[in-house]
């Protein structure tokens, strides 16, 4: 039996791995986030696994109607050729449109150049700038500190407003652009680090202090944590959303690999 219901708006975590250790270890899976946005699909920052995880999670790729990269870091981009591969059918379907930075589309292209004639359109993500995808629209508001040109993004939906804070070092003018009713956030540390330019020792992520200021500033209905790196796996991501809850007054949730959240949630939280 066909359901009748109206599509709502979901979010499903594909994978919640940050950082290196985490993803190449798969102690957590990776493979992004995907939006069904009232039956307007998206795949954001589909990292390594997204296939694997979409496919099990009986997600169908050519529905999407765009894949948003964040920036071009592997866990990020790593499955983004075949993604499209996928969104488009082999190539049969010319569909679907492909959002990145600039840096990830120029000197060393994440995506292969056989495949961007699969698509219907990329476009570059740029500071201050709005897109749009069916009925839905989102943001790219400002330029992230990170060693590599990074967005978040903010999303407008008929009924629902979130953000997803992408990588970043916490700076101020952060929180002012990302005010929404959920707030998602990769929140890689369990504690700061200092800045370095170590290529090794990355440090331009937010921690869990971090995402705490966050939330009181920006007091959402209800903030997810994800994209956890391993002192932050260590320190129990539910316990430390359980911690920022009772601090913050605001609901917390660490995500889990494969929770779906529907933001129908947010109306009566
Ligand atoms: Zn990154």
């Amino acid at each position: 039996m066909e359901d009748k219901s109206p599509p709502g708006d979901t979010i499903t975590f594909l994978g919640t791995a940050g950082a290196r250790f985490m993803v190449t270890r798969q102690l957590l899976a990776s493979g992004g986030l995907w939006l069904n946005l009232s039956g307007t699909e998206m795949l954001i920052d589909p990292g390594p696994g997204c296939i694997v995880q979409a496919t099990k999670r009986k997600l169908k790729a050519e529905k999407l109607s765009a894949i948003i990269l964040s920036h071009r870091h592997l866990d990020h981009s790593a499955d983004v050729n075949i993604m499209v591969e996928a969104m488009t059918q082999g190539g049969f379907k010319r569909r679907g449109k492909l959002f990145a930075p600039a840096d990830a589309l120029e000197t060393e292209p994440v995506i292969f150049s056989y495949l961007r004639h699969y698509l219907e359109g990329i476009e570059v993500l740029q500071e201050g700038k709005s897109y749009s995808v069916g009925n839905v629209s989102f943001a790219t508001p400002v330029r992230h500190i990170h060693p590599v040109e990074t967005y978040g993004m903010l999303f407008r939906t008929a009924k629902h407003t979130f953000s997803y804070i992408a990588d970043s070092r916490y700076f101020d003018g952060l929180c002012k652009c990302y005010g929404s009713d959920l707030l998602i956030m990769n929140v890689v540390f369990l504690e700061p680090r200092p800045p370095t330019d170590h290529p090794l020792m990355p440090a331009d992520h937010l921690s869990a202090p971090d995402a705490e200021h966050i939330i009181m500033e920006l007091k959402p209905r209800v903030a997810i944590l994800t994209h956890f790196g391993m002192g932050m796996w260590r320190g129990k991501p539910w316990e430390i959303a359980q911690r920022l809850s009772e601090k913050t007054g605001v609901k917390v949730i660490a995500a889990r690999d494969g929770m779906r959240f529907d933001l129908a949630q947010l109306d009566n939280s």
